[in-house]
């Protein structure tokens, strides 16, 4: 499906003056870059069955298609504007940062959210990169040139990081790594690999650390790629990393040994964060696509849009986007506000609103994607439908990145209700 144009939700928007240059060029990346890939790739992107390989993998066509769009996104200084000026970004702040991501998530589900980094791409761990990473592994992944993957969690190790297994053994100047790390996205084409391990057993907050490492390098060399998850949105993209006795050099650590805790938590950070724009564009693609549909979809002589029950529902989608929003753009000022958000330690306040806006965001992008299949009727429920992939996508949200269980846990935590 295609963009509304002249949508009656973009009054709503209210994007500040100074980012028009930057809108601009995500518009023009996306009619010269996306829109012509998303064309030719018409059959695979509309068919789940076609947009898979053999094995059930994220199909090749698509994986080259999303990373000529990284490139071209990368060139043009988009792909990384989250970025400080320093790494090679644009330094936009979290509020600018929103505007930018909810038009470019605004275009759909198909090619466009591979304009802007993800969790596989330049992601902030980049600033804790030590200058003899810059070339190899900092550069190409600002630029939009390689992927990464995060290998954070296991099968006994998702919301507490405390039970981790993963670890990684001193010998002379070398780590020996060994371990499994479960669910990770980008798990087989990664270019780049940054990995938490134990390197300091029993040592609390100072028990981890960060690796990274080029992925050809250390295939069959303690590194091997395991088995593909079948998500309940066919991503075909998520799976298992293997270590075993994999041997890496001092110079593979990202940050410092044994500060891999603040790394995690600032990745972390980084992904709630980075909801709000996301649930704000696909939100408001899902309500443009409903009042499309039931202005023209006829019931019983008179368009659905007649009804005062589906009218309703299209006021409680229209809300639970606003209100949202509305959150997440406070939430984004007063984290601007004290300067870059990646400086640590971060006070509990600020903590508590970032898990508000991943919650709030999560659960009213759910019960937007929810309202739309409904409203949708049978038409919702085929599996290759932009509303379905987006009801999909919508109920993952709520696990990875911290489970909504996690974000309430973390928000009762902070307003004194800690008890250990
Ligand atoms: C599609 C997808 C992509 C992912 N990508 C990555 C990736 O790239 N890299 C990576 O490292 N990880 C990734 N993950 C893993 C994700 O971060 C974890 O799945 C998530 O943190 C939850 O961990 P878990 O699955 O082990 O669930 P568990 O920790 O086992 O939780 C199970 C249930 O118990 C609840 N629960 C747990 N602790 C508490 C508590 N203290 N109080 C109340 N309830 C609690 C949870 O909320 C949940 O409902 C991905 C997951 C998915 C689904």
């Amino acid at each position: 499906m295609t963009k509304v144009t002249n949508s009656p939700l973009d009054v709503e928007l209210h994007i500040p003056a100074h980012l028009d240059s930057v809108i601009a060029e995500v518009t023009s990346l996306y009619e010269t870059e996306v829109a012509p890939r998303e064309a030719a790739l018409k059959h695979r992107l509309k068919d789940q069955s076609k947009f898979l390989d053999e094995q059930g993998r994220l199909h090749p066509e698509i994986i080259s298609a999303r990373r000529e769009i990284m490139a071209a996104s990368g060139a043009k200084n988009i792909y990384s504007a989250h970025l400080p000026e320093s790494l090679g970004g644009r330094g936009l702040g979290r509020e600018d940062m929103i505007y930018v991501e909810e038009h470019v998530y605004g275009y759909g589900v198909d090619l466009n959210p591979a304009l802007l980094s993800w969790s596989e791409g330049a992601t902030p761990r980049l600033l804790k990169a030590h200058p003899h990473q810059k070339e190899q592994f900092t550069d190409p992944l600002v630029k939009g040139l390689k992927t990464s993957l995060h290998g954070v969690t296991e099968t006994g190790a998702g919301s507490n990081l405390y039970d981790m297994k993963t670890n990684a053994v001193r010998k002379g100047s070398d780590w020996v790594l060994n371990g499994t790390k479960a669910y990770i996205t980008n798990y087989f084409d990664a270019d780049v690999a940054q990995v938490l391990a134990i390197t300091n057993p029993g040592g609390g907050r100072q028990a981890f650390t960060y690796f990274m490492f080029d992925t050809e390098e250390y295939f069959g060399k303690g590194y091997e790629i395991g088995q593909l998850y079948q998500t309940m949105f066919g991503d075909g993209y998520t799976g298992e990393i293997h270590f075993e006795d994999m041997v890496l050099p001092e110079s593979a650590v990202l940050g410092e040994v044994n500060g891999g805790f603040d790394i995690a938590v600032m990745s972390f950070n980084y992904t709630r964060m980075r909801r709000a724009g996301m649930c704000s564009g696909w939100s408001k693609y899902l309500i443009e696509k409903t009042l499309e549909r039931v202005k023209t979809r006829v019931v019983g002589g008179k368009p659905l849009g007649a009804k005062q029950g589906i009218q309703w529902m299209i006021a409680d989608m229209y809300l639970d986007w606003q209100q949202t929003r509305s959150l997440s753009l406070d939430v984004a000022r007063a984290i601007d506000t004290p300067g870059p958000w990646w400086n640590l330690p971060r006070p509990s306040d600020e903590v508590r609103r970032i898990c508000s806006l991943k919650l709030s965001n999560d659960e009213s992008f759910y019960r937007v994607a929810d309202r739309a299949l409904q409203i949708h009727g049978g038409l919702g429920v085929l599996r290759d439908t932009d509303i379905n992939k987006l009801f999909q996508i919508a109920r993952n949200l709520r696990i990875p990145g911290g489970t909504d269980e996690v974000q309430r846990t973390t928000i009762a935590e902070t307003l004194g209700l800690r008890f250990n």
